[in-house]
């Protein structure tokens, strides 16, 4: 029986090159750095570190601290609001 193995032969090439794809895919997931493959809103993003003050040029301490550095981190929360507030008007696009 000649047909049936012509399919089984395709079938089985599909399946090889599907495997081949999968096990690229799980490669590329391995080869990611740790602590990169979580998905957030800012994935791809490049996370900007500087103080949300305005002339400031310290680096802030992060989204933790609401981006304010060690100096700034001391100010009023509504100061520090109004900062983030300004640096967001300022970099929006
Ligand atoms: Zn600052």
């Amino acid at each position: 029986m000649a047909r049936p193995r012509k399919i089984d032969s395709f079938i089985g090439s599909f399946i090889e090159k599907l495997a081949d794809a999968v096990a690229a895919r799980i490669d590329v997931s391995r080869g990611a750095p740790k602590g990169r493959a979580r998905k957030s809103p800012l994935a791809g993003k490049k996370l900007d570190m500087s103080c949300r003050v305005a002339g400031c040029k310290n680096v802030s301490r992060g989204p933790r601290f609401g981006f304010m550095c060690a100096e700034h981190s001391k100010l009023p929360k509504k100061e520090q609001q109004a900062a983030r507030e300004a640096w967001k008007a300022k970099h929006a696009r």
